[in-house]
């Protein structure tokens, strides 16, 4: 099969690769349709990291079903699906309440067997796979990882409806965020610096905008509530950004507000001065978020593509370029030069 295979610089090389094989009954082969381009994929890019050579990347994929094993029921060959790449080893006391997304395993295992989607084919155990109603495209279907990270996140903040909530970044995960949150009838006001993301921040349904290089956002984000502060403030840059985000979200939060940090990290320790007197004082929590796994008897994954499906929440907007696998490298230009080329999610076609 075609597969972008990871260079050791932090590019892609599409070659041949091996096709997977389904490795017991309860497995499910598909062809890969669309794949997303995430922010963490993005961190990794032209990185010098000679241990992801040869690998296979992405982790945001939508396809159809080729083949299943013998014990699979919920899917059968020609279905077009979306594939859940959060998954763990299944047996540690973390998967076994369903919190697999904190899985000690995680990394390993998803990019052993989902975690692959710049490539043809993909295989994964069967209850990853969830069958897409006829009317919700490949391409939204994509999304849906995206704001099921988003979705994760609110439900952790308690966010509930007329609540007074502050964004940091305006990317796919940002957008997201206020998406899920104006769903639920919040009162939205979303940070960023690429003019392009804000505009289409209030075309999919921003309360307010701010432009953090030509205003101040902590002023602005006062302003919005009234003087008290967001009661949520969501993190979602992260990075190099994070030693400004992070201690700007603590000034955007009221007393007793959360702040939520859905961004990425590096690896490592991070030195990141912050006020802890007066984050102690006003009680403000910080509440870290990772991935997505289950939500009381759902599955978040599951709930993303309700609400699409329902049309409560309108993906196809934030898709701005599409390119096919072979040009992997521009794709992933095009999004790393968002200031110039208005990038917000990028799809690449399989
Ligand atoms: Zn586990």
């Amino acid at each position: 099969m075609k597969a972008a295979l990871k260079t050791a610089e932090g590019t892609f090389e599409v070659r041949e690769a091996e096709r997977p094989i389904i490795p017991a009954s309860n497995f499910v082969l598909a062809r890969v349709r669309v794949a997303g381009i995430c922010g963490t994929d993005l961190r990794h890019w032209k990185k010098h990291e000679p241990e992801l050579e040869c690998h296979i990347m992405g982790h945001e994929l939508a396809g159809e079903v080729v083949e299943v094993g013998e014990g699979v029921a919920n899917v059968k060959p020609g279905d077009r699906v979306v594939i859940e790449t959060v998954m763990g080893d299944g047996v540690c006391d973390y998967c076994r309440i369903q919190r697999y997304n904190i899985c000690e395993h995680l990394y390993d295992v998803r990019t052993r067997y989902v975690s692959r989607a710049y490539a043809e084919y993909v295989v994964g155990p069967a209850e990853k796979f969830y069958k897409l109603p006829d009317h919700v495209s490949f391409e939204e279907a994509s999304l849906i990882d995206t704001f099921s990270v988003c979705l994760h996140a609110q439900h952790l903040s308690g966010l509930g409806i007329n609540d007074k909530v502050a964004v940091i970044g305006a990317g796919p995960i940002g957008l997201g965020q206020m998406m899920l949150a104006k769903a639920s009838g919040a009162d939205v006001i979303i940070c960023d610096v690429v003019d392009s993301a804000l505009a289409l921040a209030r075309e999919v349904g921003a309360d307010a905008v701010v432009n953090s290089a030509a205003e101040d956002p902590v002023e602005r984000v006062k302003a919005f509530t009234g003087g008290r502060g967001a009661d949520i403030v969501f993190e979602c840059v992260g990075g190099e950004q994070m030693p400004q985000t992070l201690p700007q979200a603590t000034k955007m939060a009221r007393r007793a507000g959360k702040v939520v940090l859905v961004g990425g990290f590096d690896a490592g320790e991070t030195s990141i001065p912050l006020e802890w007197q007066r984050i102690q004082m006003s009680e403000i929590s910080i509440v870290p978020s990772a991935s997505f796994a289950m939500h009381e008897i759902y599955r978040e994954q599951g709930m993303v593509l309700d609400l699409i499906a329902k049309g409560r929440i309108d993906v196809k907007k934030l898709v701005t370029h599409r390119f096919p696998l072979d040009r992997i490298n521009e794709a992933f230009d095009t999004a790393e030069r968002k200031h110039e080329t208005g990038a917000v999610f990028v799809a690449i076609t399989i």
